[in-house]
């Protein structure tokens, strides 16, 4: 793998793309660091040996325009308090002034630049915007492994301007070894726990694990597409007319395969998409006509925690119901408790998604046996078996 491990970057100028688009909340406040945690260490690697580290990132969707809300410099405290090093930002990423703070920047010291999408040209893929960042250093560095499955100019096209000098960080490094613990190298039994809304989203990931899994426990919106497939009465739960028929080929695909995939038995159902509404459990297959399944009900839930205790590979995707109410957040409670409890007995456990991400904090659990990814998307996209051109443009050379 073109990793970092054994290269020497004194006296170089290099060019970190990192994923700094933390979680927010309403005032823009930061909710979670773990994605800068995770990419300490690339930068640790980069000014312990003696080079400059320059990082750009984004934050948000500022859409190409400048967004104080959206401004990197929020981030200085909380990487002076992480990085014994000199630190300063720069209220822009590209241009005369910037280049001149590389000027003045020493061996071992560290630059942030501003939020790279306050340019249009960056989500756009822009080789012009490219080959500027591209003027900044002699050596690129890519470690936001969170926006990997897309093609954007400072992740792909400016990796083209460092042929000989570009490579993968220690944090990209390590999701692709945790995601081949699920797909290659992993302890059988192996489990994969996908919610979440739609099942558009994941078709082409159970698709792939059918054939490489042991089971998939399929929970939150999309499972009642696959009780409608199977011919259940779903009432008004979230339904995606479309994709019945795939569902039912995924069934079938299933059995093939010999994958156990399991699909909830019962559901918790609401007369509307509230907090304070009038509820009822039932059959999967039988919700009357007025009411929305929100989450899995009681026999789903040990259901799927015998699955999950007797596994000893373990990957969780997507909540299992709508958890941001708290009156549907149990289901999702009880499965984050059931990977803990397998955890705990010695199974490995990947999660990833934003959502998944935030149950788990919601109820403060113990996350340090967890292995939590910085990516949600990218995560699925690697699952779907499909590349991540981004990174393996750099590890082609
Ligand atoms: P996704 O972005 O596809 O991972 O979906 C996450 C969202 O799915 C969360 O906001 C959940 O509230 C939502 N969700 C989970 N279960 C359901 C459900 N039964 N009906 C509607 N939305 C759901």
């Amino acid at each position: 793998m073109n990793s970092i491990e054994n290269i020497n970057f004194n006296g170089q100028n290099v060019l970190v793309r990192v994923d700094f688009n933390v979680p927010l909340n309403s005032d823009y406040e930061i909710t979670d660091y773990s994605r800068i945690v995770q990419t300490i260490p690339t930068i640790k690697k980069v000014v312990e040996s003696g080079g400059r580290a320059i990082l750009i990132s984004h934050l948000g969707r500022p859409k190409g325009k400048i967004n104080p809300n959206l401004s990197l410099i929020k981030l200085i405290p909380y990487l002076k308090k992480h990085l014994n090093y000199k630190i300063t930002f720069i209220d822009n990423c590209i241009g005369e002034e910037v280049k001149n703070s590389i000027k003045n920047l020493k061996n071992k010291e560290i630059l942030l630049l501003e939020n790279l999408r306050f340019y249009k040209e960056e989500s756009n893929g822009d080789i012009s915007f490219s080959k500027k960042l591209a003027e900044l250093a002699e050596i690129y560095i890519n470690d936001a492994f969170g926006t990997s499955h897309r093609k954007h100019s400072s992740t792909f096209y400016v990796a083209k301007f460092f042929k000989d000098n570009r490579y993968i960080g220690l944090l990209i490094k390590k999701e692709i070894e945790r995601l081949n613990k699920i797909l290659i190298t992993g302890k059988k039994p192996i489990t994969v726990i996908l919610g979440g809304s739609k099942i558009s989203t994941k078709i082409d990931v159970i698709d792939n694990l059918i054939k490489k899994v042991d089971n998939i426990i399929i929970g939150g919106g999309m499972a009642y597409t696959f009780s409608k497939a199977l011919g259940g009465e779903i009432g008004n739960s979230m339904i995606e007319k479309t994709k019945i028929n795939l569902a039912k080929n995924l069934i079938d695909k299933a059995k093939k395969f010999k994958c156990n995939l399991s699909l909830p038995v019962d559901s918790i159902n609401s007369i509307s998409f509230t907090n304070d509404s009038e509820t009822y459990s039932s059959s999967i297959s039988s919700i009357k006509k007025n009411f929305i399944g929100m989450d899995i009900g009681l026999k789903t839930r040990l259901k799927y925690d015998k699955i999950i205790l007797n596994s000893k590979t373990i990957l969780w995707n997507g909540p299992m119901g709508v958890f941001e109410f708290d009156k549907f957040s149990k289901g999702t409670e009880f499965i984050i408790k059931s990977v803990l409890k397998a955890t705990e007995k010695g199974a490995y456990s990947l999660i990833g998604g934003g959502d998944s991400i935030a149950a788990i904090k919601k109820y403060n659990f113990k996350t340090n046996l967890l292995n939590i990814s910085t990516g949600g998307g990218a995560m699925l996209k690697f699952l779907e078996g499909s590349k991540l051109d981004v990174i393996d443009e750099i590890l082609s050379d």
